[in-house]
């Protein structure tokens, strides 16, 4: 069975779906949205 690590590491960069930049890694909790668009203050 393939490391669950090891999976993401393969998966390709995530783009925003909002605004199209690269979602960095430590953003996998937010889905398709980088940072910024899913800030809860804006
Ligand atoms: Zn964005």
């Amino acid at each position: 069975m393939m490391n669950v690590i090891e999976f993401f590491r393969n998966l390709p960069k995530k783009h925003c779906t909002s605004c199209g930049n690269v979602i960095e890694e430590k953003a996998d909790c937010y889905g398709n949205v980088c940072d910024e668009c899913d800030h809860p203050a804006r």
